[in-house]
């Protein structure tokens, strides 16, 4: 199916307190969040017309503010409500979610004295599957990216904020450009971090492991995994793994609000167990009914 393009489009986008035709959902040129990315954002999903921890995200998305100086000028109940109205508007069951705020055009320059701040939020129903159907029924192909994820007193990482983005953006076009699907990010140390947009777990036998978060998101999805494979009687071990050990294990996936439950079959020249009988497809499945009861 054939994606219509983002920047014309039929319905509403919920901006600074009103429904705004989708089409009119516009910011000036001279937009302090353009040009200095004085911005964060949410990811969310709604299955079955509600968003799966639609709190948890309207939660983040205050902190990531705060962590940034950016005073969001709603309740985060307001922007709960937005969120939910929007969909019912859009007439949406399934769709992905997409809170923003950034300061606007008022003033020219990093100070942030007159900044004014802007909201919006835009929701669109075609991207079922973040990474194409058929690459995530085989299992995604990364390769490890020349670009790393900072130390924490070097870039808000618990922020979902726009600035380092920037990072995956090019991790991302680097793996494209070499004919992968994603990229594996280190971090500044060298452990394995995440992916360009999702974290990233690891499986032998019946243990499973994954990355300490403390460079990068602690994802919503991450925490709904380690939560539900926990439940069914896997022991999850948050540890520091150094890209040697990587052939210990016999599976990894990726979580993300956008990716779900996502397997990998390769990073580099490493291969990994994917299809119906393994272990992650498992999981795929229980994600897929765990978010829609
Ligand atoms: N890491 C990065 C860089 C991300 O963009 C995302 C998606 N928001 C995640 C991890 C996963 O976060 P979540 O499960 O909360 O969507």
């Amino acid at each position: 199916m054939e994606i219509p393009p983002f920047d014309n489009r039929d319905g509403f986008i919920w901006m600074n307190g009103k429904f705004v035709p989708w089409n009119d959902a516009k910011c000036h040129v001279i937009t302090q969040g353009l040009h200095y990315a004085s911005s964060v954002f949410e990811g969310e999903r709604a299955y079955k017309g509600k968003i799966f921890k639609s709190e948890e995200h309207t939660k983040r998305l205050f902190k990531s503010a705060e962590t940034v100086g950016i005073k969001i000028p709603y309740t985060q109940e307001e922007i709960n409500q937005a969120k939910d109205e929007l969909i019912s508007k859009m007439g949406y069951q399934d769709c992905y979610v997409r809170p923003i705020a950034w300061r606007g055009s008022q003033q020219m320059g990093l100070s942030t004295s007159n900044a004014d701040i802007n909201v919006a939020i835009a929701v669109w129903d075609d991207w079922a599957s973040y990474f194409k159907i058929e690459d995530r029924k085989a299992g995604l192909r990364l390769i490890t990216s020349p670009w790393k994820r900072p130390a924490p007193d070097t870039a808000p990482c618990e922020a979902k904020a726009s600035g380092p983005y920037v990072i995956c953006t090019m991790s991302k076009e680097y793996a494209e450009s070499n004919g992968y699907n994603d990229a594996l990010m280190l971090d500044y140390r060298g452990y394995i971090a995440e992916g360009t947009g999702a974290n990233i777990f690891f499986i032998k036998d019946e243990t499973i492991h994954t990355p300490i978060p403390d460079c990068f998101l602690n994802g919503i999805t991450r925490q709904t995994v380690i939560e539900m494979v926990t439940k069914k009687g896997f022991s999850v071990e948050e540890k520091h793994i150094m890209p040697d050990e990587i052939t210990n294990y016999d599976e990894a996936f990726l979580t993300g609000t956008a990716a779900e439950i996502t397997p990998i079959q390769s990073i580099d020249s490493i291969k990994f167990k994917t299809g119906d009988e393994s272990q992650n497809f498992q999981f795929m499945q229980d994600y897929h009914d765990l978010v829609r009861s």
